[in-house]
């Protein structure tokens, strides 16, 4: 029964990791397993209250959908937190290898600043997509506190934003042993101010934070919604700053298009310097290939990085995993791969070129970039959060699908072709001189074609 369990759950975990990132996938599913299928009910064991909040609201359905797939038996699920450091995740193929590199990784890392040596200014390649971002970085670790305080980098799932942060801090380090560096993501932030905050040490942790020399926080987007967290933080951050202590911060997306962040939060994370990340271009991706083939060993025949730069666009840490699989298959069968055994051997983690995106991709799409329900955006309601959302999954089908008018208007519960009209209008207008909406729609668009 156990390796009953343990089947279903691999099977369901290959799904979900096709419905979302591979960020969000390895944050949410790492150490998670079904312990029980009793009554209809699955039981899903996971390591920490934190997993099973985000789990019950952002993945309920999801997970849900797909285990009834493999089990019909499955009606609802619940959660439950085990804590056991020996909770183990087998998965597919290519999760195991990034598994092993995580752990791998990991080993290295330093428990007081959370740095991983190998993220490094030297082993970061830069090209017109991050040269703003790696510029502003290296100022801030070249003079901490003194030139541009905070700096916000953002930018897309993969493209080097935690290499970047990470580097800043190794540098710091490097140069002067003395310096307090810290760095966390924000979810690991929120749950050790939740934790101090039921174990009643939140003073003795906001102190801790508020001596450190350099702070540097990854994904704010995390702290979406988390009110408590950011009213703590917002103290911290207060702190440090009139001492003139650098601060850093990453997201997937410009502050303005955070939601659920407190206004004078979202001023700090806008106050100092505001750095993006875009794609890489080929050949920027070649490079990438190249440097981190040479950095383990292995040269391949020109075609070989070609092909896989060619295939994978968006996404850097894809780059390396396609990278990292052809080398494993050198290191196994002692033999260069050739364009035919590279095609294989990647199958599954290059995209079939333009699949067709339907409407509701798009307003689900839309709908969680704005981190709204999906019916809320196609009801009629007038409320500011939900109109200008509307507004954009209309633009977006017009522009991207080419659906008509009235077609859109049917797609959201009736509304008249004139309004789906002024939507667009008024969208497309906007864009001809808002950058941020750009930057958003972007966004969006990238999400969607890369689903
Ligand atoms: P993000 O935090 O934006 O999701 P990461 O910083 O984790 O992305 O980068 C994903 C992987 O790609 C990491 O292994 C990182 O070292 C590598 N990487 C990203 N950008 C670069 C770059 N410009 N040069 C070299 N490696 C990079
Ligand atoms: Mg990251």
């Amino acid at each position: 029964m156990e390796k009953n369990f343990k089947d279903i759950w691999q099977a369901a975990l290959a799904q979900i990791q096709l419905n979302i990132s591979p960020a969000n996938f390895s944050t949410w599913f790492k150490n998670t397993e079904i312990i029980a299928i009793k009554s209809g009910e699955a039981i899903i064991a996971v390591p920490n209250a934190f997993s099973k909040e985000w789990l019950e609201n952002k993945y309920y359905k999801l997970i849900l959908k797909i285990l009834n797939k493999l089990n019909p038996e499955i009606k609802k699920l619940g959660f439950t937190v085990k804590k056991t450091k020996t909770l183990s995740f087998e998965n597919p193929q290519t999760v195991l290898e990034k598994e092993k590199q995580l752990n791998l990784n990991n080993a290295l890392v330093n428990k007081e600043t959370n740095l991983n040596p190998r993220y490094q200014f030297d082993n970061f390649i830069v090209g017109s997509f991050n040269e703003l971002a790696h510029a502003a970085a290296l100022a801030v670790a070249e003079k901490p506190g003194a030139t541009y305080n905070p700096l916000f980098i953002y930018g897309g799932v993969g493209l080097g934003k935690t290499h970047l942060l990470q580097a800043i801090g190794n540098y710091i380090i490097q140069k002067n042993k003395k310096k307090k560096v810290r760095y966390i993501s924000s979810d690991k932030f929120t749950s050790e101010i939740v934790n101090s905050i039921r174990n009643q040490t939140i003073e003795e942790l906001k102190n801790k934070y508020k001596e450190k020399d350099i702070l540097i926080i990854d994904d704010v987007q995390f702290l979406s919604g988390r009110e408590k967290t950011q009213e703590e933080f917002f103290h911290i951050f207060n702190a440090l700053y009139e001492k003139n202590k650098q601060i850093v911060f990453s997201s997937d997306r410009p502050p303005k298009a955070i939601s659920r962040i407190t206004e004078r939060l979202r001023s700090r994370f806008e106050g100092g310097m505001i750095a993006d990340i875009s794609l890489p271009d080929f050949e920027t991706r070649l490079a990438i290939l190249k440097f981190k083939a040479q950095e383990k060993k292995v040269k391949f025949p020109e075609e070989i990085y070609e092909y896989i730069a060619k295939k994978i666009e968006k996404n850097i840490r894809e780059l390396e995993g396609a990278l990292n699989r052809l080398i494993i298959f050198y290191q196994i069968n002692n033999q260069i791969p050739d364009l035919i055994k590279t095609k294989e051997l990647l199958k599954d983690l290059i995209k079939p070129p333009l699949r067709m995106v339907s409407p509701k991709t798009v307003i689900r799409t839309v709908a969680e970039f704005y981190d709204l329900k999906e019916k809320d955006l196609l009801t009629n309601s007038r409320k500011k959060e939900l109109v200008r959302p509307r507004q954009i999954a209309m633009y977006l089908l017009k522009e991207e699908l080419k659906c008509s008018f009235p077609f859109i208007g049917r797609v959201f519960k009736g509304k008249d072709h004139t309004t789906v009209m002024h939507a667009y209008k008024k969208i497309s207008e906007e864009l001809k001189e808002n950058e941020r909406l750009i930057e958003e729609i972007n966004l969006i668009k990238e999400r969607i074609f890369s689903l």
